[in-house]
C-alpha cells in the first residue's frame, strides 16, 4: 500500500479544498439532513452521492489527498443534533466512500490518499466548556471509526484551543495503540487575522506545545487566506521539526447579506502555495472554506512539479504557556525561573494558597512573578492532603513558560509519557532544569 509519509517526502502533496461550501453549492434539502440542518456529517448515510462528487471533484483536477466529511463527527458536537450514537457509523461510512473514490482515481504513479478530518468541535477546553479526558474520550471514539474505516491519515484540524488540540492528539494516539495501527498524523492549528489562535496562543507556543508529541505534520488552515498567513508559515519553515502544512481559506471571509462569501482567486491561492513551497519548504498544500476545485486546480498547476525548498531546522528547547513560549537557551542570559509557586519548597504562602483554593491569589501571584521579570514558573501543586492539581488552571493564565513539575503522576504526563497540560520542549523536565542551570531561582 502506498505510504502517505513517503509521498511527502518526495514531493509536494496536494489536498483538496472546502467540504462545507462545495456541499451547498449542491443545495441539499431539509430532507437530506434528516429535518437536523446545519449537520453536514449526516450526508455520508442520507446523501452518499452528493459527498462522492465532490471527492470525485478534487481528484479529477489532480488532488492527491482528499478530507472525509467527518469534521464535526465527534460526540460532543453530533449530541447537539441528537445523534451522538451514530458517531461510528457516521465517521466509517464518510471513510469508506472517500476511500472508494481515492482507489478509482489510484494509480501506481500517483496514488491517491484519505485524510480522516477531526474538527475542533464547539467546546473550547480552555475555557471550561468541557472536561480534558471527555474530550480526549470523543475524540477517541472518532479516530478508532476512521481508523476502522481505512483513512490513511489522521486530520486534527481548525484548532483554535491549544488545549483542544492536545486532547485531540492524545485520543488519536490512544485510537492507534487500540487499533495496534500507526498511520501518520496531522494537527493543524487555525490562527485568526490578528496572527494568534482564538485564545491568543502565539504560533510558537503552539509550535512548542504540539512538537514534543509524536505527530507528523505540523501546519495551519482556516480563518484566513494565504496573505495573513505567511509569516507564520515562514516561523513553522524556519523551526519545525516536523513537516509543514498549509491549508488557507479562499481569503479572509466578506461578509454579503450574512452570508460568508469568499473572493481570493484560484490563481492567487497559487501563487502564494508556490511561494511557500519554493521559500518555506512547504511539502503539503491545499485549500480551506471558500476553496473549489477551481483553485485546487490552480495550486496543482503551479506546485505540482516543483521542489520544495530545502529546510534546515535546528531545534530548541523551548517552554511555553498558552500564550508565548520562552527558549531555554535565553540570549543574553539568564532564565529566570520563579520557585514561589512550587508546593515542595519552603515557602509556606503559595501551600496556603493551594490548600485554600484561593485561584485568583494564585493568578496574581503569577502575574506579579512574571512583572517582576521571571521568564518561567516553576509550578508544583502537589500536597499530602489533596488529590487535584486544579491550582493549574489558575496560573496557567499567565503570559510566561510554566515550567510545571512533580504534581500529581498521572497529571503530569499521559501514558505516552508526553506533557499534557504543561508545555516543554526538546528536553525532558529533569534535562530542562539542567540544561537551565545558568538560570536564577527568584524566591
Ligand atoms: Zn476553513
Amino acid at each position: 500500500m502506498a505510504d502517505f509519509l513517503q509521498a511527502v517526502r518526495e514531493r509536494v502533496v496536494i489536498y483538496d479544498g472546502a467540504m462545507g461550501t462545495n456541499i451547498q453549492f449542491r443545495n441539499p434539502s431539509v430532507d437530506d439532513f434528516w429535518g437536523k440542518e446545519g449537520c453536514n456529517e449526516l450526508l455520508a448515510l442520507s446523501r452518499p452521492d452528493i459527498i462522492k462528487d465532490i471527492h470525485t471533484s478534487f481528484f479529477a483536477v489532480g488532488c492527491d489527498v482528499v478530507e472525509t466529511n467527518t469534521f464535526g463527527a465527534t460526540r460532543v458536537v453530533l449530541a447537539e443534533y441528537d445523534l451522538q450514537d451514530k458517531v461510528a457509523e457516521l465517521n466509517i461510512a464518510a471513510a469508506k466512500i472517500a476511500k472508494e473514490v481515492a482507489q478509482q482515481f489510484s494509480s501506481k504513479d500517483k496514488p491517491r490518499f484519505v485524510a480522516g478530518s477531526i474538527g475542533p468541535t464547539t467546546k473550547l477546553p480552555s475555557l471550561g466548556h468541557i472536561r480534558f479526558d471527555d474530550m480526549v474520550a470523543g475524540y477517541f471514539e472518532q479516530a478508532s471509526a476512521l481508523i476502522e474505516g481505512g483513512v490513511d491519515v489522521l486530520l486534527i484540524e481548525t484548532s483554535q484551543d491549544l488545549l483542544q488540540a492536545k486532547a485531540a492528539v492524545v485520543g488519536v494516539f490512544e485510537a492507534m495503540q487500540k487499533a495496534g495501527k500507526r498511520i501518520p498524523v496531522t494537527v493543524q492549528v487555525t490562527l485568526e487575522a490578528t496572527g494568534t489562535m482564538l485564545l491568543g496562543t502565539e504560533i510558537g507556543a503552539a509550535l512548542t506545545a504540539l512538537e514534543p508529541f509524536d505527530v507528523d505534520i505540523i501546519g495551519l488552515n482556516c480563518a484566513t487566506g494565504p496573505i495573513e498567513m505567511n509569516d507564520a508559515v515562514r516561523f513553522l519553515g524556519a523551526n519545525s521539526s516536523k513537516h509543514v502544512s498549509v491549508l488557507p481559506n479562499a481569503g479572509l471571509p466578506q461578509n454579503e447579506g450574512g452570508r460568508a462569501v469568499y473572493k481570493l482567486k484560484p490563481e492567487e491561492l497559487a501563487t502564494y502555495h508556490k511561494h511557500f513551497v519554493q521559500d518555506y519548504g512547504v511539502r503539503i498544500v491545499g485549500g480551506c472554506c471558500g476553496t473549489t476545485p477551481e483553485h485546487l486546480q490552480a495550486v496543482v498547476n503551479a506546485v505540482g512539479g516543483i521542489e520544495p525548498a530545502k529546510r534546515e531546522v535546528k531545534p530548541t528547547a523551548a517552554a511555553s504557556s498558552a500564550y508565548t513560549s520562552v527558549p531555554l537557551d535565553l540570549d543574553p542570559k539568564p532564565l529566570v525561573v520563579a520557585e514561589e509557586m512550587n508546593t515542595t519548597t519552603r515557602v509556606e504562602h503559595f501551600r496556603n494558597l493551594v490548600r485554600g483554593k484561593k485561584y485568583d491569589d494564585i493568578l496574581t501571584l503569577a502575574k506579579r512573578l512574571v512583572n517582576d521579570g521571571s521568564h518561567m514558573l516553576d509550578l508544583c501543586c502537589a500536597s499530602c492532603a489533596r488529590a487535584d492539581s486544579g491550582g493549574f488552571y489558575g496560573s496557567g493564565r499567565c503570559r510566561r513558560g510554566i515550567e510545571a513539575h512533580s504534581w500529581q503522576g498521572d497529571h503530569q504526563f499521559d501514558q505516552f509519557g508526553r506533557w499534557r497540560e504543561a508545555h516543554v520542549k526538546g528536553a525532558s523536565d529533569g534535562e530542562a532544569l539542567r540544561r537551565g542551570s545558568d538560570r536564577v531561582d527568584n524566591r
